[in-house]
């Protein structure tokens, strides 16, 4: 027997196990009678200055608005905060890591990322992984509706028309692999902007390398030597979907994929040889 089962079972023995009855519970309502959203607004609104949000403000406000006061309370005390389950990477469109930062740190902006990484390698934290940034926006995935409440978004020094320097990419992938062990995200889950709001984004670039990040275990890529014609009945909007794509917008979502799959074509339809290649990643994963 191991030495931490021990002291368990000892507890489990000897504890009293008589069920609380809920009207036992002491019932603590000081979190519900916290002002609400509109207090805050208001008390904010009665000072002579113009009405600005902090960043505190917004995350106070949530704070309250995250407690239902339909219910009764009564807090718990084990909890620790969300990990993420993504990546989604970037590139900033910008001319320089320090244009890239500075945006960051604009109050008008209302943009951010966790990471950003210069074209020598460089590599600038700009908030906790536990956080949510803005990097995101409106965006989804299979299911999930929020990708900024899930992810961490890293943002590549490069303007959209160059390529990503060696230096870049390797820390990236060193990066991507300290983000992937440390808070166990699944290998699908690398992905770029434009595969989570394809009607919106083009980020990153064809010239972003995703075979390469595939074969070190962060996306996935197809088997090119067995790229075979799919059957009479395959659906690719079914298996576009399946990916986790957005079907919503199709023509939006077929640049998309092409772009990152095909890369030599972007064009609005699907080909043969483009249908055999979702037809293999469809097959290799999904
Ligand atoms: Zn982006």
């Amino acid at each position: 027997m191991s030495s931490c089962g021990t002291p368990k079972q000892r507890v489990l023995q000897h504890t009293n196990t008589s069920v609380l009855r809920v009207d036992n519970i002491k019932i603590n309502t000081d979190s519900v009678k916290l002002p609400g959203t509109a207090d805050l607004l208001a008390e904010k609104q009665a000072t002579a200055m113009p009405l600005i949000l902090t960043t505190e403000d917004n995350i106070k406000m949530m704070m309250r608005e995250g407690i239902n006061r339909n219910v009764d309370w009564a807090e718990a005390i084990h909890y620790d905060i969300r990990k993420p389950n993504f990546v989604i990477i970037h590139h900033t469109a910008q001319h320089s890591l320090a244009q890239t930062i500075r945006t960051f740190q604009l109050e008008h902006t209302k943009v951010s990322a966790h990471y950003v990484i210069g074209k020598d390698g460089r590599v600038v934290q700009m908030l906790n992984d536990y956080l949510r940034s803005w990097h995101a926006g409106r965006s989804k995935w299979g299911n999930v509706t929020d990708m900024n409440s899930v992810s961490l978004g890293i943002e590549l020094d490069n303007n959209g028309r160059e390529i990503f320097p060696e230096a870049q990419i390797n820390a990236l992938l060193i990066l991507l692999d300290t983000l992937k062990t440390k808070y166990q995200i699944p290998f699908t889950n690398f992905l770029g902007h434009a595969d989570v709001a394809p009607a919106r984004k083009n980020d990153p670039s064809v010239f972003f390398p995703w075979k390469r990040l595939a074969d070190r275990g962060f996306g996935v890529w197809y088997d090119e030597s067995n790229l075979v014609s799919p059957p009479d009945n395959f659906s690719f909007v079914d298996a576009l979907r399946i990916m986790g794509y957005d079907v919503s917008n199709l023509n939006k979502t077929i640049v998309a994929f092409k772009r990152k799959f095909i890369v030599t074509d972007v064009e609005e339809t699907l080909t043969d040889y483009d249908k055999r290649v979702l037809y293999n990643l469809y097959r290799r994963y999904f």
